[in-house]
């Protein structure tokens, strides 16, 4: 009965070694669809409002929420994308940097971890200006 117990402990720690590896298309695949959604939650707001412009518009800003949430998820995986790539790119003034900076060398703004899990404190400033 102990044998046993080893081998199927044995089996299982070889099947737990799968390398956490970032798939790339994958990434792509979840900025594209959370873009999307982005756009259709700002018609959601226009139309909410069209309908009924002097009404109570907090439900708006529920969606303001959903929005920015969405922004930072994306932010996130770019920056993950950018990691596997082995650079950063400085929020502020655009920098492209190699991996190991936690400063831009122009503008001296930290630049965003992808480790860091207070991901919220992250900037946004100039997101939609990308293009
Ligand atoms: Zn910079």
């Amino acid at each position: 009965m102990g044998i046993l117990d080893k081998v199927t402990s044995a089996a299982k720690s070889a099947t737990d070694k799968t390398k956490p590896s970032v798939d790339v298309g994958n990434l792509k695949t979840k900025i594209l669809y959370e873009e999307e959604r982005i756009v259709e939650i700002f018609t959601e707001m226009g139309k909410s409002f069209y309908k009924d412009p002097d009404g109570d518009h907090s439900k708006l800003r529920e969606l303001c929420d959903d929005i920015d949430t969405r922004r930072r998820r994306i932010l996130k995986m770019r920056l993950e994308l950018n990691q596997v790539k082995g650079f950063k790119i400085c929020p502020k003034c655009g920098m492209k940097l190699t991996d190991k900076f936690v400063y831009c060398g122009k503008c001296g703004t930290k630049l965003p971890d992808v480790s860091d899990e207070n991901f919220s404190v992250l900037e946004m400033e100039g997101f939609y200006n990308e293009g």
